[in-house]
């Protein structure tokens, strides 16, 4: 069959290569002038620093079968991700953990201790947290809520944490010991060239064509039989229920002499300071040496027409919005509708990488058997 995909991301790239391999023809194509979608990483002109274009890609996962699908693709490093926070006038380990614990109030407790301690702090009246700031309150209590989550997040998503669901913070752990590492997952680390590389191999394929440079036009469907869609859900409908909302980020690039911050990642948890975080791109790639250093202020915002759209926002209003064009991609024949942006959710790329080999094995079966898609 001939096959267009919209997006030379991971999900592009990953059910481009699956369906190439099942013997179909596969022209990808992509507005921006380069492969990788957000992952997209690149040598930094003046410093030769490795930089995360779209910002920090940190690759985690426990999907045995995904881990051993990227590394067919590229060589990974051993890397863990500790982030810092400067909160209140002072430096802070995160996720929350018992050093973060014992530093904020100059206790020596033990794990036990620590435990029993945050929680005759926490609000134990809240049974079912909905909200994150119920969520906040229930597990870390006032004090660490206030330092290290409102004001961060009131930067991040523009609005009350009281209006946002508990389940965005349940993505961060709270650790009774001194484990800082960021995630939990068994398989972690970071591609040695970068991600761009990685894709490149995933792509190279004598059954895939890649246009870049190229935004999608109607007619392209008409010369295939089918389309796997990785761009705005809404915008392949012209937006015509109206925008699906989303949160987009603007980098501040600046360049040190030396190590800026001696981490990659600096969140910033008040409020009155405008940036989110300051991620230094160097301590991504630490086997590597650079003399100089290349560093993101990173500020989120509500993304207008013509943004890069980065967080899906999910709330009341886009959730209702979202089922009106879910039940328009149902009844659209031909298309299928993937990845983070044709299925409006946060998708890691492990899991970003899980359901694009799922869609490609059930579209390729389906192929076989001769079904209508
Ligand atoms: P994308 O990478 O967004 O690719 C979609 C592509 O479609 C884009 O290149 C776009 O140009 C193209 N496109 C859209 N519309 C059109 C059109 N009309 N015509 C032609 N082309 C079009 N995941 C992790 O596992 N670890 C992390 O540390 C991590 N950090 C992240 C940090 C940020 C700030 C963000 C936003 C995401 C992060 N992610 C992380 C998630 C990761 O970026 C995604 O899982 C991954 O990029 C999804 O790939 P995709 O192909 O679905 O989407
Ligand atoms: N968060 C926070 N303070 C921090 C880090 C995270 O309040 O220092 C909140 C914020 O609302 C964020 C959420 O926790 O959206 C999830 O954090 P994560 O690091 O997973 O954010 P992401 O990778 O989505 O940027």
């Amino acid at each position: 069959m001939k096959i267009l995909l919209v997006g030379a991301g991971l999900s592009g790239a990953v059910i481009g290569r699956e369906l190439a391999e099942a013997g179909h023809d596969c022209r990808i194509i992509d507005a921006r002038p380069h492969i990788a979608g957000n992952c997209h990483t690149e040598r930094d002109a003046e410093t030769g620093v490795m930089m995360h274009v779209y910002g920090p890609h940190i690759f985690h996962t426990d999907d045995e079968g995904v881990w051993d699908y990227v590394n067919r693709f590229a060589q990974f490093m051993p890397f863990q991700n500790r982030v810092k926070t400067t909160a209140q006038g002072r430096v802070y380990s995160l996720p929350i953990n018992l050093l973060t614990i014992n530093q904020f109030f100059g206790t020596t407790l033990r794990p036990d201790e620590a435990r029993a301690f945050i929680e005759s702090r926490a609000d134990t009246s809240i049974t079912e947290p909905r909200t994150f700031e119920e969520q906040a309150l229930r597990f870390v209590g006032p004090e660490l809520y206030e330092a290290f989550f409102r004001g961060y997040t009131e930067k991040q998503w523009g609005c009350s944490p009281t209006e946002l669901p508990a389940s965005i913070l349940k993505r961060l752990p709270v650790r009774f010991t001194y484990d800082d590492n960021y995630f939990f997952h068994r398989f972690q680390g970071m591609p040695r060239d970068g991600y761009t590389p990685m894709i490149a191999a995933i792509l190279d394929h004598p059954r895939i064509t890649v246009d870049l440079g190229t935004d999608y036009a109607p007619e392209m469907a008409e010369a295939v039989d089918h389309v796997f869609w990785s761009g705005p859900l809404d915008g392949y409908f012209d937006y015509r229920l109206g925008r699906l909302g989303y949160r987009t980020l603007d980098f501040e690039r600046f360049t040190h002499q030396g190590d800026y911050q001696g981490c990659a990642v600096m969140n910033y948890g008040d409020r009155e300071v405008p940036q989110t975080r300051i991620t230094e791109h160097k301590h991504f790639s630490p086997w590597e040496t650079h003399e100089g250093s290349v560093c993101y202020r990173e500020f989120a915002r509500q993304a207008e027409p013509g943004d890069t759209p980065y967080y899906p926002i999910r709330l009341v209003e886009e959730k209702a919005l979202l089922a009106q064009y879910v039940d328009l991609a149902r009844s659209t024949p031909g298309v299928t509708f993937v990845g983070r942006l044709g299925t409006y959710r946060y998708l890691d790329m492990d899991v970003t990488i899980r359901e694009a080999l799922e869609t490609a094995d059930h579209f390729a079966a389906a192929a076989r058997a001769g079904d209508r898609m």
